[in-house]
């Protein structure tokens, strides 16, 4: 049977994620120490993970209300309130979801008519393209540059936008490059948001691990904004709960309405066992997610200080847990360049050009890795570069 015409066009003209092909070589090899992927190596702290057993135990095995449980969303209400400063009501203004990524694909698919257009930044989280593709949307990045340390520039975004754009799609701190997003220019974006009447999507997935001085700004905070933003939130990496699957969107109760309208028929809702533990992370799990953060700390000042070192010039990110060292002085392409570090040093970083073309020239490397194994993935890489 010819395939190619049975899968959607739409589908075949996506790409495969860049990360998952470079992994692909990975797997099988001895002695690889792993910068790639992009999540906590720590377990789930016990507590939370005993809250998921006993859900088990007591049988609390069941479907909840498509929106989550009622007890969770009123502690994300709490806790949205309390870290960035805006009020949400957990009757209608909270979405559990199967992660982020399931909240991603909701917003988009709930806001976008086909060929609407959404500006994204890039360097950017791999899904994002292609999640406004399958919602109909037309994708429009706008490169943000090392010299401003990889955030979103209000000039730049004015410039891209079209009596179509629809949607701004903003991360900060932004996977793969750690930025974070000064105050002034939050307020420059938003003012242009409300100029053009734009809807903005919020990831801020990485918000709690912050590193500098300054305290992160979620821009629905901002005057204006709340109306038109969809806080998109998760316990993934704060809590190191990748696998539980949850996360969730604070909105206006219209936009969370036409959310939960394709989640209850697409997934009906998040599973109860990874909601119990979920509440259990935020009503105790403060303490925890705070020594993750300081370890975390630790390592991105051992990373920028190392890379350096050695030649690679790399900007200190304010947040998340990855580095962007530019490479480009060493003549390789960065796919060129992880494919002979990981041949030579036995050291799997991801291309730059995973998260976007204008990721050429840069490495992504993430640090949630032991550091004993980040000393060594260092000392290699210092080897790899001396031979070049
Ligand atoms: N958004 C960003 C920026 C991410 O980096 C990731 C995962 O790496 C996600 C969303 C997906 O998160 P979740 O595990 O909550 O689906």
């Amino acid at each position: 049977m010819d395939y190619t015409s049975v899968i959607a066009k739409q589908i075949a003209a996506i790409p495969r994620s860049g990360i998952r092909d470079f992994f692909e070589l990975v797997q099988g090899r001895d002695d690889v120490i792993s910068l790639g992927v992009g999540e906590p190596d720590f377990a789930t702290p016990w507590h939370i993970r005993e809250a998921a057993i006993y859900s088990l135990e007591k049988g609390q095995t069941s479907y909840t209300s498509n929106l989550g449980l009622l007890s969770l969303r009123k502690a994300i209400a709490k806790y949205v309130s309390g870290f960035f400063h805006v009020d949400y009501q957990a009757e209608k203004e909270i979405l559990v979801t199967v992660g982020v990524s399931e909240a991603i694909d909701l917003a988009l698919r709930a806001l976008i008519n086909p060929g609407d257009e959404v500006i994204y930044h890039e360097p950017c989280y791999v899904s994002y393209s292609p999640s406004i593709v399958m919602a109909y949307g037309k994708p429009v990045s706008v490169v943000t540059k090392k010299e401003d340390g990889f955030s979103l520039k209000p000039e730049a975004l004015a410039a891209a936008i079209t009596p179509r754009t629809r949607v701004l799609m903003l991360n900060f701190p932004t996977n793969p490059t750690g930025a974070c997003a000064a105050k002034e220019d939050l307020e420059g974006i938003a003012k242009l948001c409300i100029e053009h009447d734009l809807i903005v999507m919020s990831d801020e997935i990485y918000s709690e691990l912050r590193y500098d001085e300054e305290e992160h700004v979620s821009i629905a905070s901002l005057p204006g904004m709340r109306e038109r933003t969809i806080l998109l939130h998760g316990f993934s990496k704060a809590f190191a709960m990748t696998g539980f699957r949850l996360g969730y969107a604070c909105a206006p109760q219209p936009i969370i309405e036409a959310m939960m309208k394709i989640h209850q028929y697409a997934m009906l809702c998040a599973p109860i066992m990874s909601q119990n533990a979920a509440l259990e992370a935020l009503e105790n799990g403060g303490p925890a997610m705070e020594k993750m953060r300081a370890s975390y700390h630790q390592r991105r000042d051992f990373m920028v200080k190392r890379l350096n070192e050695i030649g690679m010039d790399c900007h200190s990110p304010g947040g998340a847990f990855y580095v962007f060292p530019d490479i480009s002085k060493f003549g390789l392409s960065s796919k060129e360049f992880a494919m002979q570090l990981l041949e030579q040093q036995n050291v799997a970083a991801v291309p730059g050009t995973a998260f976007g073309a204008s990721g050429e020239g840069f490495l992504r490397c993430c640090y949630a890795t032991a550091f004993d194994d980040l000393k060594i993935a260092m000392d290699r890489m210092e080897k790899f570069v001396a031979n070049l």
